[in-house]
């Protein structure tokens, strides 16, 4: 299964919770290195997140983070 977005595969697709509750849902971005796919995702019924679109640069310091962790 693809990426709508990026076309990339789905997995891996990182997912990150914008709060400290994970019903106030989050964002889903590509693991590729320089890939601008970006999603915003909620849970039943809530509308999504209100967030400004992340840079190229501010998407792989999230995915260097999810490495170090990793
Ligand atoms: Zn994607
Ligand atoms: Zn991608």
């Amino acid at each position: 299964m693809h990426c709508i977005q990026c076309r990339h595969l789905m997995d891996p697709h990182i997912l990150f919770p914008v709060g400290e509750d994970p019903d106030d849902g989050g964002l889903v971005i590509c693991d590729h290195d320089d890939c601008e796919c970006f999603n915003v995702w909620s849970v039943d019924g809530r509308p999504p997140p209100r967030m400004q679109r992340p840079t190229v640069d501010d998407l792989n310091r999230l995915r260097a983070a999810t490495r170090r962790v990793g």
